[in-house]
């Protein structure tokens, strides 16, 4: 079976950046799961999932067009520290979600400068290009429920309706 659209794969990933640091990774003997065709994963690793088989071990670059989307210098705003009254300990690298005229919208504060606060609402990997070391692992046809709700079910996974 090699992967296409509503398959559950297992996959082992590590991620590194251009510089070589590792910014995520399956943890320890845990593969990460998830039901191919649903965007479940950034678009670019989907693509070049498919068709891989079980034991497939590949290495991919992604650009940030198909990963976390280019840096929009326009996601990034300055507001005064009053602005965020009621959140203690404003410190550089905090998440945290922020009104904006689009809606509220995860933002990670990026610099303190007086009473300025700036505010990124970029991904976080937003401009990088990713580099995937990914192993195949099991590839099973996804059940009715898994397709109904877009995502794999499974042992360990969150609990809903
Ligand atoms: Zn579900």
């Amino acid at each position: 079976m090699s992967i296409a659209q509503d398959q559950v794969v297992a996959i082992h990933y590590t991620l590194r950046n251009d510089a070589g640091e590792v910014l995520d990774s399956s943890s320890e003997g845990e593969p990460l799961t998830y039901l191919h065709g649903h965007g479940n994963l950034i678009p670019g690793l989907e693509r070049e999932l498919a068709g891989h088989v079980t034991g497939d071990k590949l290495s991919v670059k992604i650009a940030p067009a198909d990963a976390y989307g280019e840096y929009d210098a326009e996601l990034v705003q300055r507001v005064p520290r009053r602005a965020l009254k009621g959140i203690p300990n404003i410190s550089v690298g905090m998440r945290l979600q922020a009104q904006t005229e689009h809606g509220p919208r995860a933002v990670t504060v990026t610099q303190l400068q007086g009473d300025l606060v700036t505010l990124d609402g970029n991904h976080p990997l937003a401009g990088q290009r990713l580099n995937f070391e990914v192993e195949v692992g099991e590839i099973r046809a996804a059940t009715a429920e898994e397709l109904a709700h877009g995502h794999v079910h499974g042992p360990g996974d969150h609990h809903h309706h």
